[in-house]
């Protein structure tokens, strides 16, 4: 008889009525993303901002853009304790910040999740509400102190009735860099799994409410770059993107130090800023620079530049080179096959003693070779500039004055601006983004 009690309690346990009980540590939580699987969103604020405003209790909070009434996902199993969706109103001033609407989840083991911002009439569960992880519980919005449309979410202390409490580090099962912690400026894809359809709410944007806020950008107001957890953001090279803070991200991410290559190799001065995000080029992840375009190769743990002048060659561009880019074609290798490496470099370097301005431009660089690569062309008269092709750069001594330098000036055609200019690399990683909060 006892056995049999003891077997219908184990089937059949009391409701969890007392969540708070259950004393699950904050990190140990499988905490995911909190927008659907698959989607591609990127962080614009990370945990404790330099210059933003998630310092204080709000430190260990995210801010994701996203368009205006884009489904949100519970992170994790809870209740829901508070909901707001009667606002309609935002802007960027702190006097809004009551306006914004929100859901808290309560998770029962001391934190509670909030989403801020949210879309006016788009909260879709009600406080005492049980959810799973992956149910939809509002669309995003703008509402409250919002510079434009996106989602603020934190994990902090539990409260019965304060949605921004002390907010605390956590980590998502979902994000492989970095042990799960999101950072600002990338772009992450959640795996969060939606347990169930969203019913359908017509994207409402906010009333917009004047700005008097001064921006979060403190001391890197007038910065055209800065640093950023474990990278740096760029933005000399945006081109005539539409909005003027925007650029390029280089980062340590995955295990991958392009960043710190970046600045071993001597920063910008040398490898010239950020013309491209990181892309797939040839089965190996890639990121162009003014300069020099870099490469991860897994198998020997380094980050290496690309020839790219060679791999022009090998794509049969020669001849459209030399025509539309006074660039000679690539000589005949065949005279390097069986010489050590040193007398490879001899052979080839010797190609420009016939040029002083050339060659004194050369090495000027004092890592000419890691630069530019080998020269692989004789200097050549291409009609107003003599000139010689490197494997990773072009050399040009100028025979007449022309609008970008005068005559006997040498200039330098970077690998990385023509790789660009040949369409060698997909457009869509060519494209800048938006400035993250530093
Ligand atoms: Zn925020």
């Amino acid at each position: 008889m006892r056995a049999l009690l003891l077997l219908l309690a184990l089937l059949f346990p009391p409701p969890d009525t007392d969540l708070q009980s259950t004393g699950v540590p904050y990190n140990d939580a499988p905490f995911r993303l909190p927008w659907a699987a698959g989607v591609d969103r990127r962080v614009v604020q990370g945990n404790m901002s330099v210059a933003g405003s998630h310092q204080g209790v709000e430190a260990y909070a995210w801010d994701v853009s996203m368009p205006i009434g884009s489904v949100l996902l519970a992170d994790r199993d809870g209740y829901i304790s508070m909901t707001k969706d009667d606002s309609n109103v935002g802007g960027f001033d702190y006097y809004l910040g009551t306006a914004a609407n929100y859901v808290v989840i309560n998770h029962g083991n001391g934190t509670q999740t909030v989403y801020l911002h949210l879309m006016y009439h788009g909260v879709l569960v009600r406080p005492g509400q049980r959810v799973v992880q992956g149910q939809p519980v509002a669309y995003s919005g703008d509402t409250g102190f919002a510079g434009g449309p996106h989602l603020h979410f934190a994990v902090e202390v539990a409260s019965t009735s304060e949605r921004v409490t002390q907010s605390v580090p956590v980590r998502f099962s979902d994000v492989r860099s970095w042990g799960g912690l999101p950072l600002a400026g990338r772009h992450y894809v959640s795996g969060n799994q939606q347990a169930e359809p969203a019913p359908y709410r017509e994207p409402v944007p906010s009333v917009r409410r004047p700005s008097t806020s001064r921006s979060f950008l403190g001391q890197y107001q007038n910065s055209e770059d800065y640093p950023v957890p474990h990278g740096h953001f760029y933005m000399q090279t945006r081109g005539n993107a539409a909005n003027a803070r925007s650029g390029f991200l280089v980062a340590d991410d995955d295990d991958m130090p392009f960043n710190q290559t970046m600045e071993s190799l001597g920063g910008p001065t040398v490898v010239g800023y950020p013309i491209s995000q990181r892309f797939v080029f040839a089965g190996l992840t890639t990121q162009a620079f003014q300069k020099m375009v870099l490469q991860w190769h897994p198998e020997s743990g380094q980050i290496q530049p690309l020839n790219v002048l060679d791999l022009l060659h090998d794509a049969g561009q020669d001849a459209i080179l030399e025509a539309s880019r006074q660039i000679p074609p690539q000589m005949d290798m065949s005279g390097d096959t069986g010489l050590p490496w040193n007398q490879v470099v001899e052979r080839h370097q010797a190609y420009l003693t016939v040029n002083d301005a050339i060659k004194s431009a050369y090495f000027a660089t004092p890592d000419s070779l890691s630069v530019y690569g080998l020269p692989v062309s004789p200097i050549t008269d291409e009609g107003n500039a003599f000139v010689v092709r490197c494997q990773r750069a072009v050399f040009q001594q100028w025979k007449v004055d022309v609008p970008w330098a005068a005559a006997g000036q040498v200039t330098i055609a970077n690998g990385g601006d023509i790789a660009r200019e040949t369409g060698m690399f997909p457009e869509d990683f060519l494209a800048p983004d938006f400035a993250p909060i530093p």
